[in-house]
């Protein structure tokens, strides 16, 4: 095993809770009885839609097209009648301009693959790129920034490695842990094309240390693919991805964090990865990317966790875009104490909902149930100047230094301070004894300086 231990500043350790579902395979989709599909699951310009109410769709039929250069599309998610196009809130509480599926009876709720791996390998970079916009593929880590731009980078930045991200730092979540283990091929068959659209001869498959069943899988896959990938790639044999072992940390997943830890390289504020040669996707995203390029899948089902110690079954599960959470209960059988929060994402950098009517996007990557007793309810104290959130901060940031400059709505100053570069990891908040919602007013903030 390529045993590599690597590190970045800050972080923290929380409790992960992920035996909770990690030993659950991932669940076929059920199909619910109707679906939400905003427009917008994505960064950028939101689709544009492309059906009207009335018509039936079939699943995987194209219902809303990018709009420009960063957006994505978006697919019918089950089979039905379209009854509804109209503004509804999502997980963000924005309300998006969103189609509404009812499913029909006895149709046919299944997408028909179509068989087109033999000719994948002699596919063009132009003509890859085109599939995976065309299936709407975006990044399935959270950020759902579409994945064809991502892998279009710029001709002056020259990219020379590529990182699989399976580090799944977030506690609670384990649908990417699941994903490394039973959709391996897949996974791998997707960097090869990550790698092949990109030209690159140096890929690392970047694993926590909290995962030996995923890290042992993606080591026994490389044995046996390995040799594939000068196939697949066209960039001849002499190499194959590297395993990157990290020691367990939150917030390891996070781009800079895992570039800092894996090339010792470090993203400038306010840079992007491809800043430092390097392009990072994660390994649910490496999976969509195979399906629209092998099987011609548009992105209509991801792998989520849904769970909770007050989850009768915590699962990881495939859904249909589009599900409302209200109907998930069958999926997870309902709940052994009631829930007081929920949180679409993991508890860390996920977003608490307030109805149940909100529908899972594709950037979602689990729903997380707690009970009364595991809120931080405590009130918030004065700071001790302790420095603990300092330490913490991955990006070397003062977080206590922002909450004050915040509080005192000098925004100005909190903006000169870096506030726009906090990306919201919740490591500070979640490290300091006072109970400052330190993130809460980091995001406040940054909303804030928008405007100042
Ligand atoms: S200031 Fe922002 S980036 Fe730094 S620890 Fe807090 S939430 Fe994370
Ligand atoms: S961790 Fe909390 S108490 Fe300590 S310095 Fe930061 S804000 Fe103050």
């Amino acid at each position: 095993m390529a045993s590599m231990r690597y590190r970045f500043q800050g972080g923290v350790h929380p409790l992960t809770f992920k035996s909770l579902a990690s030993d659950r395979p991932i669940k076929k989709s059920f199909i619910p009885k109707r679906v939400t599909l905003p427009l917008s699951q994505h960064i950028g310009s939101p689709a544009q839609a492309v059906v009207s109410v009335g018509m039936n769709v079939k699943v995987g039929d194209l219902i809303g097209e990018p709009s420009g250069y960063i957006s994505s599309a978006v697919h019918a998610s089950i089979a039905g009648k379209i009854t509804k196009i109209a503004y509804l809130p999502t997980y963000n509480q924005a309300r998006v301009l969103s189609v509404v599926i009812e499913a029909g009876v006895d149709e046919d709720q299944d997408f028909r693959v179509v068989t087109a791996a033999s000719d994948v390998n002699f596919l063009s970079k132009e003509e890859l790129l085109k599939l995976i916009r065309d299936a709407g593929v975006v990044g399935l880590g959270g950020a759902a920034f579409p994945t064809d731009v991502k892998l279009s980078p710029p001709g002056n930045k020259k990219i020379d490695t590529v990182i699989l991200n399976g580090a799944e730092c977030e506690p609670y979540l384990t649908c990417d842990h699941r994903l490394m283990l039973e959709k391996t091929e897949g996974i791998l068959k997707g960097l090869g094309i990550i790698v092949k659209i990109l030209g690159v001869r140096r890929a690392y498959i970047a694993i926590e240390n909290n995962k030996m069943s995923a890290i042992y899988a993606m080591e026994r896959a490389l044995k046996l693919y390995g040799h594939k990938f000068a196939e697949w790639t066209g960039l001849g044999r002499g190499w194959t991805p590297k395993l990157a072992v990290l020691n367990e940390k939150y917030p390891q997943g996070a781009e800079k964090q895992i570039i800092k830890a894996i090339l010792n390289r470090i993203v400038p504020a306010g840079g992007l990865p491809m800043d430092v040669g390097c392009i990072a996707n994660n390994v649910g995203t490496a999976y969509a990317i195979y399906e629209s390029v092998y099987l011609r899948k548009p992105l209509i089902e991801r792998a989520i966790t849904i769970t909770g110690s007050c989850v009768k079954e915590p699962v990881n599960t495939w859904v249909r875009t589009g599900t409302l959470l209200s109907d998930l209960k069958d999926v997870f059988g309902g709940f052994t104490k009631e829930p007081k929060k929920v949180i679409i994402g993991g508890p860390m950098m996920g977003l608490a909902q307030y109805s149940m009517d909100i529908p899972i996007s594709k950037g979602a990557g689990g729903v997380v149930f707690l009970t009364k007793d595991e809120i931080d309810s405590n009130e918030e104290g004065v700071c001790i100047r302790c420095g603990r959130c300092v330490d913490a901060c991955p990006i070397g940031l003062v977080p206590t230094t922002l909450m004050y400059r915040v509080k005192k709505e000098q925004f100005q100053d909190a903006k000169s301070l870096g506030i726009a570069y906090c990306y919201e990891c919740g490591s500070c908040a979640y490290t300091c004894p006072a109970k400052i919602p330190l993130l809460d007013y980091l995001k406040f903030g940054k909303a804030k300086i928008q405007t100042v």
